[in-house]
């Protein structure tokens, strides 16, 4: 199972050739299902059950997207059969925030609850679910994507690596607490992913994010947070990789 994102300068570049070989690299991890979420504007879900020759599969049959901001998922699960239901990403009611997250969410029922009291709905039986609509009830109070976004993650025990992208714009909001998840800096723009392997034929200047830490991406910056929102300064790594 893995995560990887994606935010490119060239805005005619569609990020899912990225995605989807970022997710062929991590494919050594196990897993039982693949999607993406692009964001040009709407944000765009394709996910499947199964190899992630049958999510390229899906994604031929679309148009390209002039899209260089997007998230992917290789799904192990552990809440929920495997299905495209259950597959990640994971959207709010509105579909306009899309989530990946490797790890338990592990009061995912008593969230799931409060949210279904609130009125939200769900369309997966996964422990996942809850965080986009945690994001949503956060801006529906009034926050904006990034603060909604901690809200969200505060809310949460358990394990994580968590991303999500936005509709109207360009940004990776992503987060970790005991899953593993590293940024690449490369020329053309940012990636994220749980393993170097993902991003290793791009770029091998890497920052690696610390549990409790939250990063933003946006086609120029990376900015690195710590839980009470205070800027963490992190010098570049190179890796060594034998690819
Ligand atoms: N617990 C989540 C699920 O079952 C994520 C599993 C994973 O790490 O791939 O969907």
């Amino acid at each position: 199972c893995g995560i990887v994102g994606y935010i490119g300068r060239d805005r005619q570049n569609d990020a899912r050739d990225v995605l989807v070989g970022g997710l062929e690299n991590l494919e050594y991890r196990g897993y039982d299902s693949a999607g993406v979420a692009l964001s040009n504007g709407d944000v765009t879900v394709v996910k499947r059950e199964g190899e992630v020759s049958e999510l390229v599969a899906a994604l031929e049959s679309r148009e390209t997207l002039a899209a260089p901001v997007g998230i992917g998922h290789t799904r192990w699960s552990t809440h929920g059969e495997p299905s495209d239901e259950n597959a990640h990403p994971h959207t709010d009611c509105t579909g306009d925030l899309a989530v990946v997250h490797n790890g338990i969410i592990e009061n995912y029922e008593q969230l799931k609850a409060e949210l279904r009291g609130e009125g939200h709905e769900f369309e997966s039986e996964t422990d996942t679910e809850v965080v986009p609509h945690l994001i949503e009830a956060a801006m529906e109070r009034g926050e904006n994507r990034e603060a909604a976004f901690r809200a969200a993650i505060e809310r949460l025990e358990g394990s994580y690596a968590i991303a999500a992208v936005f509709e109207d714009s360009e940004e990776v909001l992503t987060a970790r607490q005991d899953s593993p998840l590293v940024i690449g800096v490369g020329d053309d723009g940012y990636y994220l992913a749980s393993d170097v392997p993902a991003f290793i034929d791009h770029t091998d200047q890497v920052l690696y994010l610390e549990d409790g830490e939250f990063a933003r991406l946006t086609p120029e910056t990376v900015s690195i947070t710590d839980a009470d929102g205070r800027p963490v300064e992190k010098s570049l790594s190179t890796v060594e990789w034998d690819a």
